[in-house]
Order: C-alpha cells, then structure tokens, then sequence
C-alpha cells in the first residue's frame, strides 16, 4: 500500500521507525525486536538505511518481513551521497523485487572522507538527484526529510525551505521531520513551508528519549533545541533508568497528544528499536488513535 493513502485520510495513527542491524550476529534480535513493534500493527513502519550503504541487505530483510508477516505497510529509506549510478539502480531493483513500493529518499550524512573529495565526480549530491532517479525508473511513492530547526549545514531557512520545495517539486509526496522536542518550532516550520508552496503530507518525527545518556548523542545529530522543561526532566531523572523511561516516554507522549490536537494526522516515532518503548506509547494513546 502506498503511504498516501494512510497520509491522506483524516485519521489519527501512529508509525514507527526501526534501524537493521549493522552486523549479521545481530540480526535476529533487531529482526525480533522490530517483529514485536510490527505486532502494535502501527500505520506503517520505516526501516533506516546504513550511513554509507553499510547495512543495506538488511534494511530490505527487515522490511520484507514486516510487510509479508505482519501485514504492516513498510518504507524502506535509501540514501545516495557515496553511491554510483549503478549502485543505485541495483537497489532500485531490489527494492521493487521484494514488493516495496514506498521509499525514503536520503541523501546521507557527509563523512569526513567525503566532505573532502572531489563533489564534481560524485553521481548524486543532493537527495534531489535520487527523487528525479526514483521517479524515472519507478512507480514508488517517494518520502523526503525536513528539518524544523534546519539543516546542520544550510546557512539559513530560508535557503533549505527553497531546496525543500525543489525536492518536493521532482516527486516527493511526503515529508518526515528530523526530531524536535519544542512543537511551537514544528508550527513556525509548518507555516513557513506552506506559505512557499510545499502543501503535501508532513509527518513529523518524535523521539522518545528514555535514557539519559542518549540526549548528548541526539542533540548533537539533530542539532535540537532542548526547551527547559525538558532540561530539567533528564536533570532531575537522567540517572535513574527506570524513571528517566518514564518521564521520556510520557514526555514524547505529551508532544504527540499536542500535534494531534492542532491538525496533525500522522505521528511517526523513532523507536530505537524498543518495542516496551513503542507499546507504552501506543497504549497511552489508545483512546485518542483511530478519531
Ligand atoms: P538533502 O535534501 O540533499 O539536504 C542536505 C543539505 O543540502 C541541506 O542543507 C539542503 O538545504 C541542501 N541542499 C539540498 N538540495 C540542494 C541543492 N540542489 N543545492 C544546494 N544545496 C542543496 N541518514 C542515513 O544515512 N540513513 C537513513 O535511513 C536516514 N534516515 C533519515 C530519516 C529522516 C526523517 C531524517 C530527517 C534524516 C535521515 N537521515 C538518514 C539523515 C540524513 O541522511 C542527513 O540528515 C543528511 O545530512 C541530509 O539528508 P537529506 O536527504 O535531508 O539531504
């Protein structure tokens, strides 16, 4: 099933991301632990790409299997920065072969090794060029990433919302948010993008943070805004495992309740492959999915 169809009806649900493994000894617990997510039966549920293509093979394991055993519609991500034309169409084969027909499409963090090569002789610079790539050798329902806080590496928003528009533009039908914890910044963004025209689906993306020493590790990928509210949360309970859990999940739950009541219909949460994570969520939340 095509994500639109989910994206475009008026019902509140929920989805998840999950992450493959990045070596084969891990395998069958992260396949396991996403299985247990599959079983919450959410609206859909993403499976990350390796940075660098490193775990590429599983991102399509993982995903097959959810969607053919669980039933649950799946969106492979797929990222393009170190890749070759030929690598490229590789995956798009594969990715059509095993029946998927919804994809991410990344363009990949920069490695040192990269930001100091020679940019004119790679294949695919921007997440722009693998939008145009999949649009031409395929029927997929293309999704693309946005940043509310901007990307780490644009020098204003004005700039990244320009280049957003252009993504969207070469076939993008769907647009999913790097985390936020401060939603006021998810409304400006909201605003800003539609007044330039970029009027499909966005999905934003929550975090739930239960550990307190995942907020140094997030904040620095994201480059998150951290409101004082949440501050004193990790302050007050990062060094206590079974409480900091609680007040993150109850946190991330919060942020959720607050999109859905201002027009949001679909929420995904990065679940960090921890389905007690992703049940407590969901279940917090049984009386409201489904409006
Ligand atoms: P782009 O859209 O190419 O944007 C990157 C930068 O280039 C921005 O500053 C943008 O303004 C600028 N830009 C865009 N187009 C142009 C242009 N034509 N000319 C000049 N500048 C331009 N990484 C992974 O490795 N695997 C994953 O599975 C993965 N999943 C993700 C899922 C989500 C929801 C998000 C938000 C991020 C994910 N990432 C993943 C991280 C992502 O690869 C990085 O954030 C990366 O740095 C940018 O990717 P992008 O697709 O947004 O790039």
């Amino acid at each position: 099933m095509k994500l639109t169809e989910i994206l475009n009806s008026e019902r509140l649900s929920l989805s998840f991301e999950v992450f493959p493994p990045k070596t084969d000894t891990a395998f069958d617990s992260v396949k396991h632990a996403t299985e247990e997510i599959a079983k919450l039966s959410p609206s859909f549920m993403s499976v990350t790409y390796g940075a660098g293509g490193g775990t590429s093979k599983y991102t399509l394991d993982i995903a097959k299997n959810i969607k053919a055993n669980y039933g649950v519609p799946t969106l492979a991500h797929l990222t393009c920065v170190s890749s070759t034309k030929e690598t490229v169409h590789q995956k798009i084969a594969e990715i059509k072969e095993a029946g998927i027909v919804n994809v991410m499409a990344l363009r990949g963090d920069l490695t040192p090794e990269l930001e100091n090569s020679d940019r004119s002789l790679w294949a695919y610079r921007h997440a722009v060029d693998l939008v145009r790539e999949l649009k031409e050798n395929a029927d997929f329902c293309i999704g693309g990433a946005c940043y509310p806080e901007i990307h780490p590496e644009s020098t204003n928003q004005k700039e990244d919302i320009k280049y957003l528009k252009e993504k969207v533009d070469a076939g993008c039908s769907f647009l999913t948010t790097q985390m936020f914890f401060d939603n006021n910044l998810l409304y400006n963004f909201l605003y800003k993008i539609r007044e330039a025209g970029i009027t499909v689906p966005i999905i934003p993306g929550i975090m739930p943070i239960t550990n307190g020493n995942q907020v140094e590790r997030a904040v620095k990928l994201s480059g998150s805004f951290m409101p004082q509210r949440f501050k004193s949360l990790v302050d007050k309970f990062g060094n206590t495992p079974a409480a900091m859990k609680q007040a993150g999940i109850a946190y991330a739950t919060d942020q959720i309740i607050d999109l859905f009541a201002n027009g949001i219909t679909n929420v995904h949460v990065y679940s960090m492959n921890k389905p007690d994570v992703a049940e407590a969520i969901q279940n917090n939340l049984s009386d409201i999915l489904g409006q």
